[in-house]
């Protein structure tokens, strides 16, 4: 599956330290992140990642048109909540195509968390089944 990991800057080693704890699960998929969330991770962990543009440099929007082209299975975006962010408007974009696309997507550890657990599982296998998919071209 493709997986997409995004962190705001008081974020990104918390996600660090997620993926890290996943690492067995992360590595059986294919990763992208923005530019500084994936150089970061790459450094750290050790797994290959597909880097788009920084988030506030259009990162955010390259991830939201991998959705709209059904390349994305799964989205984890660790989000600052506390802190106003420049591309505010493509953040709540990205976002606004996850449910568009019903693309499975995690803002916090605690839902990442279960989402990543049932990857492991299979429980999202159904993403391969791409004729029950979303698709407004048809
Ligand atoms: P970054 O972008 O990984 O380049 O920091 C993340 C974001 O703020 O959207």
């Amino acid at each position: 599956m493709n997986i997409a990991l995004i962190a705001h800057d008081l974020k990104k080693q918390d996600l660090i330290d997620f993926i890290t704890a996943y690492k067995d699960i992360f590595t059986e998929h294919d990763l992208f992140a923005t530019g500084t969330t994936g150089k970061m991770i790459a450094n750290e962990t050790g797994l290959t990642i597909h880097r788009f543009q920084s988030g506030p440099l259009g990162g955010d929007q390259q991830i939201g048109a991998k959705i709209a082209d059904d390349e994305m299975d799964m989205i984890i975006f660790f989000r600052d909540p506390l802190t106003a962010q420049p591309h505010e408007p493509d953040v709540s974009a990205l976002l606004r195509l996850c449910d568009v696309y019903k693309v499975p997507l995690a803002t916090n550890e605690a839902s990442a968390e279960i989402l990543i657990r049932g990857l492991g599982s299979g429980w999202l296998d159904w993403r391969a089944i791409k004729e029950k998919r979303v698709r407004y071209d048809e």
